[in-house]
């Protein structure tokens, strides 16, 4: 099956609306109208509705970086899923590593934030990948499936086929260091094969995998080309309008 590449640019906690806006015009101006790729820009919630006026006539799409689970309700500091469709979201990226290590978001809270966005018309794009110490002990593929199992949980084979994944091994974010082609490659295999063993080969084949850390605009086509890699999400490198509009252009 072939899968339409997606490469996400994921701002974090960077940028004012101000900011969000220029980059997001710039990065029109660089990639013009008609894309071979999806592209998708995920703003702080601050600069959502910003960054959605400005590519409202355009392919790009917005995501947002987290979401509760919950309809409404006194949760002081979080966001809905409505309120997220509200601003022009299409995704938003759960389980990101930062918000299960700074923020304490264990697996079942992810998977009950995947269900919740299951019933809604958002994708999730749900980050999974294993930290350092767990790659030199040689539990990367454990650690991964685990958090599969527990992230998806009971999710039927139709719910699942609405998911992206995104492996991103934590030593690799924010680093400089990339796994190399071969290492996310490997992964990727990996999850594509547990897919296919937990819902069918057919799903699993169309599911989008994407990889995350230290994408760069010198290391995107490499790592694109390996057969189970469908895109990238891709943080430092996306902030600037024109390394973000390179590795799209690497991608496709
Ligand atoms: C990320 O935060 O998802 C990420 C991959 O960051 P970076 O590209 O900066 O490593």
């Amino acid at each position: 099956m072939s899968r339409r590449p997606l490469i996400a640019g994921n701002w974090k906690m960077f940028k004012t609306r101000g900011e969000a806006r220029d980059t997001v015009e710039q990065l029109q101006q660089l990639l013009g109208p008609s894309l071979s790729v999806d592209v998708v820009v995920c703003p702080p919630f601050s600069a959502l509705s910003a960054v959605e006026e400005v590519i409202r006539e355009s392919e790009i799409q917005l995501a947002a970086q987290n979401v509760h689970w919950e309809d409404e309700g006194a949760f002081t500091g979080e966001v809905s899923t409505a309120m997220l469709s509200d601003c022009g979201c299409r995704y938003v990226i759960l389980g990101h590593s930062e918000r299960r290590q700074f923020f304490h978001e264990s697996d079942a809270v992810i998977h009950r934030k995947i269900g919740k966005v299951l019933t809604t018309e958002l994708t999730p794009v749900l980050c999974v990948g294993e930290s350092l110490e767990e790659r030199e002990a040689e539990r990367a593929n454990e650690v991964i499936h685990g958090q599969l199992e527990a992230d998806l949980g009971e999710l039927t084979a139709t719910e699942a086929s609405r998911i992206i994944v995104a492996y991103e091994p934590i030593w690799a974010i924010g680093t400089g260091k990339t796994a190399t082609p071969e290492i996310a490659q490997n992964v990727h295999g990996l999850i594509r094969h547990w897919l296919g063993g937990r819902y069918s080969a057919q799903v699993a084949s169309g599911i989008r995998i994407l990889y995350g850390g230290s994408v760069k605009p010198d290391n995107a086509r490499e790592l694109m080309a390996q057969e189970d890699i469908d895109g990238a999400l891709v943080g430092g490198a996306s902030l600037d309008a024109h390394s973000f509009a390179t590795i799209v252009k690497e991608s496709g």
